[in-house]
């Protein structure tokens, strides 16, 4: 099974997909460009953050109070980052990391690459 898949079985991830992303009603995300030598992987991103376990030790839903609503259309830039995917990210709060030169600017999430300018 793939990390995407997996995070994907999480208890209510479609649920939650599909409540928070009603991606034909809202403006496409048209992102800036970004600084030389970056590219985006083309992965469509859920969400942001991986829930945590409740007091049993159980996996806890996804849900808007346990991960971050992803705008339609944001992406990662390609690198390596401590998360594979921003389903996994550990990261909730902190500054963002930002890739900038003449060419380009973006603010991305220091622990999965994720554009959150
Ligand atoms: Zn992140």
């Amino acid at each position: 099974m793939s990390t995407a898949n997996s995070a994907l079985a999480l208890p209510g991830a479609q649920e939650h997909i599909h409540s928070l992303l009603p991606a034909d009603q809202l403006p496409p995300y048209e992102p800036g460009p970004l600084p030389q030598g970056y590219t985006w992987r083309e992965e469509k991103v859920y969400w942001h953050g991986h829930p945590g376990t409740d007091d049993q030790g159980n996996q806890e839903e996804v849900n808007s109070f346990t991960v971050d609503f992803v705008y339609p259309g944001r992406r990662v830039v390609q690198g390596t980052w401590p998360a594979s995917r921003p389903e996994f990210c550990e990261v909730f709060s902190g500054p963002g990391q930002r890739l900038a030169d003449s060419q380009g600017e973006v603010l991305i999430c220091p622990g999965c690459g994720l554009d959150c300018g």
